[in-house]
């Protein structure tokens, strides 16, 4: 029992989980659209031919009740269910609620009558944004990309789309590509607060204090005295007088607590080992510098002992320790690794699973049975944070038990290939299937029956 305990402990303290989301000060990005393009296409359809039973479905909304209409138009969508004009008023009245998810299920109804109408289309387009926003400011950011490049397939110039990916790809944590794609977006939005808002936070997660200067002081002239701009000033001067710590051309090492003298080279010397051996077996590496901060915490579960959140995060206490240090660096600059090979799509599995994989560690004894239906829910799993402790075990273990299985039936260049698929925007299932000439399915089923 004793026993047990330890081990259990022994394996947990490794783990690290991927802290995106609650670290970021979300920039102001909510009102930031151009009121006239998001007002325009709330203007109700017309339906000449319905009569009183329409008119009366629809006053409500012209007397700014949007609330009533949309019921009397869903009884009116019942009785006429070939008629797309009934939903799609009714996604009018839910975009002027500001009900944007809802407004795209009318939407969707009204597609499956008819082509949607210009107006519809353009509804639509409004309100993938929007809700897109939500979604990637409420820790959903992966699916406000998704929706951010549906707009971008049907309008491959709508900048405010542009947007609503760079800024996703931010919250997911992707720094580099989010950099990318709103540097392309400042250069049509100069002065876009928002936009050099993520910008600085971006250079500001990697460290890097000349960037976040050249963010910064545009924002200081966009943006003076803001709480926004001001935040992100005090950050900004703290990383630029902290003293240099140890740094190579791929690493920099930074105590922020108070640190024994040697430790920032020590933990460099180890990163740049655990860096080696990353490159060989990924085949590639980070394009931008990895910052690796010592006695930081950040707001992860209790059983995290270390995070990865565009820099490392290395507890004071883990850096002391050579064994555990190894482990947790191994580990940690694996996410940086995949994060940048695949331009920050790689599956959470995957990414934990190669995580375990590449910091040494191997699965001996599978869990029992009673536990395999978290092999059907991995690969639906964008977050491991709100798991508790023996559940994020269970999770874990899974997804090292599937990577360690991929790892010991294909080679390094099937991994290259496949990060590199990613990288280039295929679609993951496609992705793994062209790179490992398997499917996620097949592969969760020889552990399966192994349980
Ligand atoms: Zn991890």
């Amino acid at each position: 029992m004793r026993l047990g305990k330890i081990l259990f402990l022994g394996s947990i303290a490794v783990l690290s989980v991927l802290v995106v989301r609650s670290v970021w000060q979300r920039p102001e990005v909510k009102n930031f659209f151009d009121p006239q393009l998001v007002m325009d296409p709330l203007d109700l359809p017309a339906n000449p031919t319905a009569g009183e039973e329409w008119d009366s479905a629809i006053a409500p909304a012209q007397a700014g009740n949007p609330g009533l209409s949309v019921r009397r138009l869903s009884q009116g969508a019942a009785a006429h269910p070939m008629d797309a004009a009934w939903p799609q008023a009714q996604a009018v009245c839910w975009a002027r609620l500001g009900r944007f998810d809802s407004a795209l299920s009318s939407l969707e109804r009204c597609l499956a009558i008819a082509p949607l109408s210009p107006q519809a289309t353009m509804l639509r387009r409004n309100s993938r944004i929007q809700h897109g926003l939500e979604l990637a400011t409420t820790g959903e950011p992966w699916k406000g990309r998704q929706l951010g490049e549906a707009v971008l397939q049907e309008f491959p110039d709508d900048s405010d789309a542009q947007f609503l990916v760079g800024y996703s790809r931010a919250m997911e944590g992707a720094i580099p590509l989010a950099e990318e794609i709103l540097n392309e977006y400042t250069q049509r939005h100069p002065g876009s607060i928002p936009a050099r808002a993520i910008l600085a936070q971006c250079a500001l997660r990697r460290g890097d204090a000349v960037r976040a200067r050249i963010q910064v002081d545009l924002l200081e002239g966009l943006d003076p005295g803001s709480v926004q701009t001001t935040a992100l000033l005090g950050q900004l001067v703290s990383l630029e007088t902290r003293k240099p710590g140890a740094s190579n051309r791929d690493l920099r090492v930074l105590c922020i607590e108070t640190c024994p003298p040697s430790l920032e080279s020590e933990v460099l010397d180890e990163a740049e080992r655990a860096w080696n051996m990353l490159r060989l077996a990924t085949g590639s590496s980070p394009t931008l510098p990895v910052s690796i901060l010592i006695g930081t915490h950040s707001a992860a579960p209790h059983w995290a002992a270390a995070t990865f959140d565009g820099q490392v995060h290395l507890p004071l206490e883990a850096a002391q320790n050579p064994a555990l240090r190894t482990t947790i660096l191994r580990h940690e600059l694996t996410h940086a690794f995949l994060s940048s090979a695949s331009g920050g799509r790689v599956p959470l599995w995957v990414n934990e699973g190669l995580a375990q994989y590449f910091q040494g560690e191997r699965i001996k004894t599978l869990p029992g049975s009673a536990t395999s239906g978290w092999l059907d829910s991995l690969p639906l799993r964008r977050s491991f944070l709100d798991l508790q402790e023996d559940q994020a075990e269970l999770a874990y273990k899974y997804s090292l038990a599937v990577a360690q299985e991929l790892m010991e039936l294909h080679n390094s260049t099937a991994l290259e290939a496949y990060l590199q698929r990613l990288r280039e925007g295929r679609e993951e299932p496609e992705a793994f299937r062209k790179s490992f000439g398997d499917d996620y399915a097949q592969l969760s089923e020889r552990i399966r029956r192994r349980l």
